[in-house]
């Protein structure tokens, strides 16, 4: 197997960083991380990949090294208390853009628990591929834009 290659400052990397809040008690957040993946997918890794938000606050170097070298950085909150655009910038990281699915595709915010008891689907049934859609649409749009 090939030795596994060290970021540093000047070695390849994704050209944009995204990321996303993954809530996963709620619809919001699913649908944040889903359509985060979505905006991968189309434009490509040489484009944009999917950050880790959970190595920020602990300050792991090549994840800051490389969100730091990103072109821009997107963050994808599902609902108003933008926990993944707080956790960057508390970070030190400028975001370019955050987008709040709760405004910018007007999402209802469903907690999932509320059903616990009662009517409980299966997770997938939380999520419209809809929203999922609209949401990578403004993640690609803002990405794209100059
Ligand atoms: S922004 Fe909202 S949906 Fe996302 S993790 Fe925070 S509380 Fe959950």
């Amino acid at each position: 197997m090939a030795e596994q290659q060290r970021w540093e400052a000047g070695v390849n990397t994704h050209e944009n960083i995204i990321f996303s809040c993954f809530g996963g008690l709620s619809n919001t957040g699913i649908t944040s991380a889903l359509a985060s993946l979505e905006a991968v997918r189309e434009l490509g890794l040489n484009k944009a990949a999917v950050g880790c938000l959970t190595a920020l606050p602990v300050k792991i170097p090549s994840v800051m090294g490389k969100t730091k070298a990103a072109r821009k950085v997107i963050t994808v909150d599902g609902c108003p208390q933008e926990c993944a655009r707080k956790v960057a910038e508390q970070a030190g990281i400028k975001v370019s853009k955050g987008i709040v699915l709760a405004r910018g595709i007007s999402m209802k915010k469903k907690p999932l628990h509320e059903d616990i008891g009662g009517d409980l689907k299966g997770v997938m049934e939380y999520v419209s591929q809809d929203d999922v859609k609209k949401a990578k649409d403004l993640i690609v749009k803002a990405i794209m834009e100059e």
